[in-house]
């Protein structure tokens, strides 16, 4: 598709949130786009799909986002999702036994503003209280600097109490970075925290509404609208550049473009980089790169568990519970319409064929009406995953009914584990030096992802920022001058003293 008119083409190597996110902008840029995945379906690693044994659509794993991440916001609205996520200013935090405390903004100006709730916290002494609130006074107000060391570090530096790392630090940072706290760098860390600081909004948490391939599929018909191909079970094998095209080998073809977006995960960009002296820089870089695990558990009860939609669960080896059933009640909805439609006979075989599930048994469909449906997260898995499926569904149910009360009458009535092992880039101390920006040694070629040099971790805003990024170079490579990425969310309150 090498360009014989005056429109520019570009291809994009991954359905990812980067990929999907460079494709949408290049397509408005006026440049005619080819995306190339590997799998049969968009989102990458935060895609749904029907799980074979449950015959369920399930996420990967949950995703949540917040409202400080401007580019995923913008993303969403860009290609029309943006009613497809539901905003909660609350957080509740549940200690084993079922007590149930609270975060919420109050009426006190940014950085103080959920000051009244923490202040309130139980299951936190003065004296940790007051440690905590003196390590957050230098991350708030400052960027700090990775100086190689870990954050775990850091905070015994700074005289933080064991209950205050275990039942603060941990459980925010860990779900936030997916990496334990000796293994985190002090800037990632105090990223999270000033960027959650900045303003009441920032910590406002977006829950999707619809399985997250459905959300994601409209980044496709956004390209498909402006002209642009998605191709699926396509990967990038190779490609060979010079200064005005780049060759692709793509499913067993050759393809030329004017541009080429890798948005690859590393070790997928690692396999497709040509052997040539251009390479030996980033395939260095590449090489400082570990990553770290994170398990879904969904488990799905015959009746009500729980009246909260999420909490973060302490003390255990589950971090976080998500209430699918409350969450997405569309999806339910369709779950029990299926279910009676198989009772009913007539729609059987359609049933069956569609979710995976030969002879799937009445009794059990009928069990999930009015039942809790949850989704359990645990974050730098690396305990769960030598273990059986069996092994750790137990532990979670075992865990499920020490926090809430209703699960112990409750039927387990099918579950599914989901181990990512690979889930995301490690944010060790030092490797911010290594995350290589959108431009390489070949000028046709741009690099997005989550672990490019975003200034944020490995999350879909980062990963939507990589691919704006991408985007707005291969604009300026093409003579004219583009702005994709969002501003940042406005510091509000005593926060704009500090910027
Ligand atoms: C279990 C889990 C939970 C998470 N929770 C959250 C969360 O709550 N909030 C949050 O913000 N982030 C979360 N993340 C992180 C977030 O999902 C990622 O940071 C983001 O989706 C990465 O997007 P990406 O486009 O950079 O990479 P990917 O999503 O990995 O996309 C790369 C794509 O390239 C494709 N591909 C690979 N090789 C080739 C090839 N040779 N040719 C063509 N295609 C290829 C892959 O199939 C994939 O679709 C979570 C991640 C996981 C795994």
């Amino acid at each position: 598709m090498h360009s014989n008119s005056s429109q520019p083409t570009v291809a994009i190597a991954g359905g990812g949130l980067a990929g999907l996110a460079a494709a949408c902008a290049l397509s408005d840029a006026g440049f005619r786009v080819a995306l190339y995945e590997k799998r049969p379906f968009l989102g990458g690693r935060a895609s749904s799909y029907e799980h074979p044994g449950t015959g369920e659509v399930v996420d990967n794993c949950q995703h949540v986002l917040f409202r400080v991440c401007t580019n995923l916001v913008e993303f969403y609205q860009r290609i029309g999702v943006g009613d497809q996520i539901r905003w909660f200013d609350q957080m509740n935090f549940i200690e084993p036994g079922g007590r149930i405390s609270v975060m919420k903004s109050s009426f006190l100006p940014a950085p103080l503003h959920t000051a009244p709730s923490f202040l309130h916290f139980p299951f936190l002494t003065g004296a940790d209280k007051l440690a905590i609130a003196r390590a957050l006074v230098p991350l708030t107000l400052a960027a700090q600097r990775d100086n190689g060391q870990s954050f775990r570090h850091w905070l015994d530096q700074h005289g933080q109490t064991t209950n205050a790392i275990h039942r603060f630090w941990r459980p925010i940072l860990v779900s936030a970075l997916s990496e334990e706290l000796d293994r985190i760098s002090i800037s990632a860390a105090a990223q999270v925290v000033r960027e959650s600081m900045r303003s009441p909004q920032a910590r406002q948490m977006g829950v999707p509404k619809i399985p997250l391939t459905d959300l994601y599929n409209a980044a496709g018909d956004y390209v498909r609208a402006r002209g642009g191909d998605i191709h699926f079970r396509c990967s990038l094998e190779s490609f060979i550049t010079d200064e005005k095209s780049v060759q692709l080998r793509v499913a067993d073809s050759e393809q030329t473009f004017d541009y080429l977006v890798a948005s690859l995960p590393f070790d997928a960009l690692a396999r497709v980089l040509p052997e040539a002296p251009e390479s030996v820089g980033l395939r260095g870089k590449i090489k400082h790169f570990e990553t770290s695990p994170i398990t879904g558990i969904h488990l799905w009860f015959d009746r009500q568990i729980s009246n909260l939609d999420h909490a973060v669960l302490l003390d255990r080896t589950i971090q976080w519970m998500f209430h699918k059933s409350r969450l997405q009640p569309m999806r339910m909805q369709e779950s029990l319409t299926l279910a009676m439609n198989v009772r009913s006979g007539h729609a059987r075989e359609q049933y069956e064929s569609t979710h995976a599930v030969k002879g799937a048994d009445s009794e059990t469909t009928r069990a999930t009406e009015g039942g809790s449906y949850i989704e359990l997260v645990v974050s730098s898995s690396k305990s769960l995953i030598d273990k059986s499926r069996s092994e750790i569904v137990e532990v979670a149910l075992g865990e499920v009914r020490e926090f809430f009360p209703a699960a112990r009458e409750a039927n387990l009535v099918k579950s599914a584990v989901i181990k990512e092992v690979n889930a995301t880039y490690s944010p060790r101390p030092g490797i911010e030096a290594h995350r290589p920006g959108t431009v390489t040694s070949w000028p046709r070629v741009f690099l997005a992802g989550d672990w490019t040099a975003t200034g944020w971790p490995a999350t879909m805003e980062g990963a939507v920022r990589s691919g704006y990024l991408a985007a707005e170079a291969v604009v300026r490579s093409a003579g004219r001058n583009a702005r994709f990425l969002s501003p940042d969310m406005p510091a509000r309150g005593l926060m704009r003293f500090f910027p």
